[in-house]
């Protein structure tokens, strides 16, 4: 399955990421007889059986078109069906890198929620490591573990357990021997004492718990201090992006000369309607003259100007993005190290 595997060709029963705009990307299991509906018109499946990943295809009347994406833990990020708060690829790609997760890790996830960062750990440790996730909210675990199945996540074992009264023993399995731990939940410190026998002896274990409120990290950081994990760090990913242009530098001179441009422009026109003339129309005086050549900047409408357009002076500004999606919640960061070195 595409999650952990690549895929030329589509299918009858794959799930297809159908890209309609930049913010609207839809999943659909392909099914022969059914139809992707949008507003620029109706898709048939059928169309899409055989058709390779990536594929354009329009509506019969090429009113509009979409795009038949292949699967992949961030597009899925982007269009899956939300059931609760989800980790978004910014923080994920940014823990992922800082646990040093790679093919072959042993994960241990909670809770499961939407299963957002699920299909990330899951690709990455891909078909050598194992994720471990545990959800306790039973219809979101039934759901993530029906997606799961269905997504060929073949990695992944999801449990329906509270980890904070419960731990994360699984039946049949001594220790999970987990080098990773990440931990989406209200109340991480609870939780952290029951890791002791289901992490990693002979190689270094790294964990991150994500958490929204000031008052959680300094309850999990006492707890992690008390079981003896080291190198304990916060952190917290900012999205910015910062915008560079050029703006026009303006002066009282231009600003007397466009006046006088303006008003002299008003007194000419005035004059063709007297005369009984259509201003626009009969004052054809496009000379091809830009205000410069006028001998001043041009303030608001005026010919067009590139920016950056010599003859004129620019200053150089940076706009910051508002709408960028920034800081979602804390990541505290530690680590053990393998034993003997290990202090518990
Ligand atoms: N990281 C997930 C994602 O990217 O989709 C979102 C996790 S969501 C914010 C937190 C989840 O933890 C909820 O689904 C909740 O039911 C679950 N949860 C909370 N306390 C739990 C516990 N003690 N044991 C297991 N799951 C728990």
């Amino acid at each position: 399955m595409p999650f952990l595997d690549r895929k030329k060709f589509i299918e009858e029963g794959d799930l297809v990421l159908v890209y309609v705009s930049r913010t609207i990307i839809k999943p659909i299991y392909v099914k022969s007889g059914e139809h992707f509906n949008t507003r620029f018109g109706s898709f048939p499946h059928d169309s899409m059986i055989g058709l390779e990943f990536g594929s354009q295809i329009t509506t019969p009347k090429d009113r509009g078109f979409v795009y038949l994406l292949q699967p992949t833990p961030e597009l899925w990020t982007m269009s899956l069906p939300h059931r609760t708060q989800i980790v978004y690829s910014t923080d994920s790609s940014y823990i992922l890198q800082r646990l040093d997760v790679k093919i072959g890790s042993k994960v241990i996830e909670a809770g499961t929620g939407s299963g957002s960062f699920t299909h990330a750990f899951a690709r990455t440790v891909n078909n050598e490591g194992n994720l471990f996730t545990f959800e306790f909210h039973e219809t979101r675990y039934e759901k993530a573990k029906e997606e799961f199945l269905k997504h060929g996540l073949n990695n992944t074992i999801i449990t329906h357990r509270d980890v904070c009264l419960n731990g994360f023993q699984i039946e049949g399995i001594n220790s999970l021997d987990a080098d990773t731990i990440f931990l989406d939940l209200p109340s991480p410190w609870e939780a952290i004492p029951h890791l002791k026998n289901q992490i990693a002896i002979n190689r270094k274990v790294g964990i991150c718990c994500f958490s929204p409120c000031f008052e959680q990290v300094v309850k999990t950081v006492e707890c992690l201090q008390n079981d003896g994990w080291i190198d304990i760090e916060l952190t917290e990913t900012q999205g910015r992006l910062f915008e560079s242009h050029k703006t026009m530098k303006r002066d009282v001179d231009d600003a007397i000369k466009r006046l006088k441009y303006v008003k002299e422009k008003q007194r000419e026109g005035l004059e063709l309607i007297k005369a009984g003339k259509h201003p626009r129309k009969d004052n054809n005086n496009d000379s091809g003259l830009k205000e410069k050549d006028y001998g001043f900047n041009p303030f608001g409408r005026g010919k067009r100007i590139i920016e950056g357009e010599e003859g004129f002076d620019w200053f150089n500004v940076t706009r910051l993005e508002s709408e960028v999606k920034t800081h979602t919640s804390y990541l505290v960061f530690a680590s053990k190290m393998p034993e003997p070195k290990r202090i518990i």
